[in-house]
């Protein structure tokens, strides 16, 4: 019984699997990896899968559909042969048929699947995703972000230490980035940003517009048949430029043969738009990332189209360095998956890797602020983007005088008003009456891969409540061990050992200086503080790697001299950053 990684692509999909020290694709009974995601219908045969049915989208357009996946975890639905079907249903068509294809390749049953996802698919999308899998008759408890596939596939070639990766995926219509992290055997993605409309389709279609303008033909006047037909040869000659230098394309319009001679440069100048907006996209996840091109180790591109050269020698202008090819752009996420499926089968040869989802939406609580409050708003708590599992601690105080007890309203979303979002649950707890703001609580919020949010609240005299959401309906004993699980995970940054011994010596060094040294000590304390209630453990991590550093860089100044202490060596810390940081602090229940 074997596992396989599939990476269920919107244009193409494909399968691998680890064989014993090396990760394969599967190939069809033609030889072929990929496998078109694309469902039609034939009258009196019914309905057909993949590049039979791909074949017919230019002669059958109403009966055949294809890129679905953009409408997953949607209702929106498909007529097919007078019947009507789901993203979720036409999935598990593609995905029935893989599992059918990899059980003649490897003449073994196929049980279970590891299948990729996008980073920024949400809750709705990723269930639809693993039932399309139970449908098809394949278990798929673990999806894997496709950047953390692609990312995977990378490690297994090339085993250097800590690295930050971009991966740069642009498929057929849509262009995904992610900036990833790896040290030891994590993999984490700590941005993403993409464009849900940009990709070789676009491409298609300048080429189109530019072999009409040149030719004179007016696009308005071609009927849908022959549009279809140019766009098609518009592809083709694409594909043709992978391999040859100097290509042409050829349309006959009304008896009359069109042709235009195509290259590389032209195709540059063709897809310049194109790269306009690519590049905003990457501005947009440095910033995102707070990082910068100098920071990026190795950008790994992905995607059928990321085989064109042209994408490549822009993104080289743009890096300043050569990108990094994985043989065959488009195959390197399945890739990933196979990998991953050799570590699911648990085989020795091949090193556990953990790989961190992103909550794809915010989680918070509802406060309300001291002056007004007449609406409550919703204080992020585990903000979108966070890594996964997340623990976050908040402190609540009371905003009544005398309140007896604080009510702990839990909601998913990103509007401002707590009431403008989805509500998730509630959990009381009592609290010494006291004047408005003297009585207080602690919260935790822990998130875990598997979309599970246990939240549990404590008050000054250690009574402890909690309140356990699944998105799932969970059996008594799937309960308890989530329960367990969940305690585990319920250390968050600021408790553990090593940090509170790094915010004791900060405290120790607090003490004992004066003047502008105590000052930035203080901002360093509120810094380490901020940063490990971030939520997000790329922050934690370099706020506890700059903490350190700056200790160590107290503690070698000490040795050295006593009068001179610190003076200029400690970074300095902008009056704004900690006007935010102190307002950020400030919530009331
Ligand atoms: P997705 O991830 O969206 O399912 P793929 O990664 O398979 O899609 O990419 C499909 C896109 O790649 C299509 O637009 C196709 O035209 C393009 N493509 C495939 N082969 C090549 C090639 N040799 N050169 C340029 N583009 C290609
Ligand atoms: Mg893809």
């Amino acid at each position: 019984m074997a596992v396989i990684g599939i990476d269920l692509g919107t244009t193409n999909s494909l399968a691998a699997y680890w064989d014993g020290g090396e990760v394969r694709l599967i190939t069809d009974e033609n030889g072929q990896t990929l496998f078109p995601s694309v469902v039609g219908y034939i009258e009196n045969e019914g309905l057909t899968v993949g590049k039979a049915a791909k074949e017919r989208l230019l002669t059958h357009g109403k009966d055949t559909v294809s890129s679905f996946k953009r409408f997953m975890g949607t209702d929106k639905t498909y007529e097919l042969g007078g019947k009507e079907y789901k993203p979720m249903e036409l999935s598990a068509m593609v995905l029935e048929r893989i599992k059918r294809n990899a059980e003649c390749f490897l003449k073994e049953e196929i049980e279970e699947a590891i299948i990729t996802v996008p980073a920024y698919f949400n809750d709705k999308q990723r269930s639809d995703t693993k039932n399309a899998a139970k449908i098809a008759g394949l278990k798929a408890d673990r999806l894997i972000n496709e950047p953390s596939a692609a990312a995977l596939a990378y490690r297994m070639k090339c085993q250097a230490d800590d690295m930050t990766l971009l991966v740069f995926d642009f498929g057929g219509g849509t262009l995904d980035l992610s900036y990833v992290e790896c040290f030891d055997n994590i993999i984490e993605i700590v941005a993403v940003a993409g464009d849900n409309y940009l990709g070789g389709d676009d491409i298609d279609r300048l080429i189109a517009q530019y072999f009409c303008r040149e030719n004179g033909i007016d696009t308005e006047g071609l009927d849908v048949g022959k549009y279809a037909e140019l766009i098609k040869a518009a592809e083709t000659v694409k594909i043709r430029l992978e391999t040859e230098k100097e290509t042409e394309m050829e349309l006959s319009v009304n008896e009359q043969i069109y042709r235009t001679a195509l290259n590389d440069d032209v195709l540059f100048e063709i897809c310049m738009p194109l790269f306009g907006k690519i590049k905003k996209l990457f501005l947009r996840i440095l910033n995102d990332a707070e990082s910068s091109v100098s920071s990026i180790d190795d950008l790994i591109m992905v995607g059928g189209s990321s085989r064109l050269s042209v994408v490549k020698r822009f993104l080289t202008e743009l890096l300043g360095k050569e990108p990094v090819v994985l043989g065959q752009t488009d195959q390197v996420v399945a890739m990933g998956a196979g990998v991953y499926a050799g570590i699911r089968s648990r085989n020795e040869d091949i090193r556990d890797m953990l790989l961190t989802d992103v909550c794809p939406f915010t989680l918070g609580i509802e406060c309300w602020h001291k002056e007004t409050s007449t609406q409550g708003y919703l204080l992020p708590t585990i903000e979108r983007n966070s890594t996964l599992p997340a623990c976050v601690h908040k402190k609540l105080v009371t905003i009544s005088d005398y309140q007896t007890e604080i009510s702990v309203k839990i909601y998913q979303g990103e509007e401002y008003y707590a009431k403008d979002n989805v509500f998730l649950g509630e959990v009381s707890i009592p609290v010494e009456p006291a004047p408005a703001g003297r009585a207080g609580i602690d919260v935790y919020f822990t998130y875990d891969i598997n979309g599970i949010l246990y939240v549990e609240v404590a008050n000054s005299q250690n009574v402890r409540r909690h309140i356990l959401l699944a998105n799932q309906k969970l059996s008594d004993a799937e309960l308890k061990k989530y329960m367990k699980d969940m305690e585990e995970l319920l250390i968050p940054p600021i408790q553990m050992k090593e940090n509170q011994e790094i915010l004791a010596e900060l405290n120790r060094y607090y003490e004992e200086s004066s003047g502008n040294l105590r000052r930035q000590l203080g901002y360093l304390i509120m810094r380490f503080e901020n940063g490990l209630q971030s939520g997000r453990n790329h922050i934690v991590r370099r706020v506890v790697e700059d903490t350190k550093r700056q200790l160590e860089l107290l503690e070698a100044r000490k040795e050295c001299e006593e009068e001179f202490l610190f003076d200029g060596e400690l970074k300095f810390y902008e009056e704004d950053d900690i006007m935010q940081e102190e307002a950020e602090g400030d919530d009331y229940e």
